[in-house]
């Protein structure tokens, strides 16, 4: 764990930026990459307003806010990553995106700097299936929004080393997370338990059971949960969370209870991806 003092991360759209937080908030110097200079710069604009707001709000010292952001750098070069004992991808859920971002990282990281994917459902193994040591490579998955929950799935490839997970452990404990070992399966085990969740109130809503606020406040006000299943899917993203609902169907042959919801299709057919479109299931004008 003491060795990681800088991290790199794939990815600045809302895990990016979530997981880029957590970093400079504990300390660790972050490099963050995007494909996209806009969305970087975006990012860190985001990333720089929350922690001002932590000041406000008195969580953090108007000194740790600075010394965050000081260790705070982005980037459209992924050469960056050169020094980091860590990388994190967060780009977005398709697999060759995935296996082609960690190909290059082999070519530019060293030896034993540790690979990790955030992914929420794609598998570990493949995503590793084509470098030279898949023994380095791991899931690392963050929960949105990731400053705030306690979660991690440390996931472990058919390849990983036992070390490797070891690292992730002991720093997702430095960072005051609460990390879970499990293997690779489709779906680790939150996401596999969330997809019926998700799938079945879109069922009840299309069938004019309840509507989206009622389930939602059902789900709050009876079933305790902090968020019901549509305010949830806003917050992920509606696209996100349809190629994980995707993902983990097919991941299991085609199993009918993963099968998606039309209605989620349509719903990113037409734009509407929840709060980052200011627009899902809830309008954020
Ligand atoms: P997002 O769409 O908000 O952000 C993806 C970012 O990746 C964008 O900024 C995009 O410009 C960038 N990108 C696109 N192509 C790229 C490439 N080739 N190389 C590097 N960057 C590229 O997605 P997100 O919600 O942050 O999800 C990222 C990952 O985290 C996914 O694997 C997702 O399954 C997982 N995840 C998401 C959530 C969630 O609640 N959104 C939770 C846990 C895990």
């Amino acid at each position: 764990m003491d060795h990681i003092k800088k991290v790199g991360v794939i990815g600045s759209g809302t895990m990016g930026a979530g997981i880029t937080q957590l970093m400079v908030q504990n300390g660790c110097a972050t490099v963050l990459f995007d494909i996209d200079k806009e969305t970087v710069d975006k990012a860190k604009e985001s990333i720089g307003s929350r922690l001002e707001r932590l000041v406000e709000k008195k969580k953090i010292s108007t000194e740790e806010m600075i010394l965050a952001k000081e260790l705070l750098q982005t980037t459209t070069d992924m050469n960056m990553f050169k020094d980091c004992q860590l990388v994190i991808e967060a780009a977005p859920e398709k697999i060759e995106i995935k296996r082609s971002i960690f190909q290059q990282l082999e070519k530019i990281c060293a030896k034993d700097t540790v690979l990790t994917t955030n992914t929420s459902s794609l598998s570990i193994t493949e995503i590793s299936g084509q470098i030279e040591n898949p023994r380095r490579v791991a899931g690392y998955h963050f929960f949105n929004p990731a400053p705030i929950m306690p979660l991690v799935e440390v996931v472990q490839g058919l390849q990983t080393a036992p070390e490797t997970i070891e690292v992730l452990v002991q720093f997702a404990e430095g960072l005051n997370k609460k990390p879970v070992v499990c293997k690779d399966t489709p779906g680790f085990i939150v996401n596999r338990v969330a997809r019926p969740f998700y799938n079945e109130a879109l069922r009840i809503m299309n069938d004019q059971v309840a509507s989206v606020e009622q389930v939602d406040r059902i789900m709050k006000s009876a079933g305790n949960f902090k968020m019901g299943p549509f305010e949830l899917q806003d917050l992920i993203g509606i696209d996100v969370n349809f190629a994980t609902t995707q993902s983990v169907h097919a991941s299991f042959y085609g199993e009918s209870r993963f099968r998606p919801h039309y209605y989620q299709e349509r719903m990113v057919q037409s734009g509407s991806l929840g709060r980052k479109t200011k627009g899902g299931f809830y309008n954020y004008d």
